[in-house]
C-alpha cells in the first residue's frame, strides 16, 4: 500500500456541480505546480475542478430591452457557459440592445460573442 501524499491546505475548495451528488472538492498543488484534485468521486470532478480553476465560465442569463412598450423586456441567455472574463462586457452589451419585437425562442441576437463560439439567444418568443 502506498503512503498517502500531504499536500498541506487546500488552495481551494468548491462543490462539482456535473452531478446531483455535488462532491466536495479540494485543490492542491503538488510539488511541480500541477493541480491535485481531491474528494471527486468521479473523473467528471477532475474535469469540473481544472476547468473551474483555470478557465472559469458562466451561462450569462439578463432581459434586454425591447422596441415594444407592451412587452418592454426580454429574457435572455447564452447559448453556452461564456468566459468569465467577458461577461461584465456582454452585459453591458445586453443593456445597450433594444430588441425589435416579434422574436422567436432561441433566436440569436448577438452572435459568435467576441469568438468565443457563444451566442447570446432570447429565452422566449415574444411579441407573437
Ligand atoms: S465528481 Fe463525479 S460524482 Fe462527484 S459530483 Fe462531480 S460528477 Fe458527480
Amino acid at each position: 500500500m502506498s503512503a498517502r501524499k500531504d499536500y498541506g491546505e487546500p488552495i481551494r475548495e468548491m462543490i462539482c456541480i456535473s452531478c446531483p451528488i455535488g462532491c466536495h472538492l479540494q485543490l492542491f498543488k503538488d510539488e511541480n505546480e500541477e493541480l491535485v484534485v481531491k474528494g471527486n468521486r468521479c473523473p467528471r470532478g477532475k474535469e469540473y475542478a481544472q476547468e473551474e480553476y483555470y478557465a472559469p465560465k458562466r451561462v450569462v442569463t439578463a432581459t434586454a430591452a425591447t422596441a415594444d412598450p407592451d412587452a418592454p423586456r426580454l429574457p435572455v441567455r447564452t447559448d453556452k457557459p461564456l468566459p468569465k472574463e467577458h461577461i461584465n462586457d456582454l452585459i453591458s452589451e445586453v443593456y445597450a440592445l433594444e430588441v425589435k419585437l416579434p422574436v422567436d425562442r432561441g433566436a440569436v441576437l448577438i452572435e459568435n460573442y467576441r469568438d468565443t463560439g457563444v451566442n447570446l439567444v432570447s429565452s422566449l418568443t415574444l411579441g407573437k
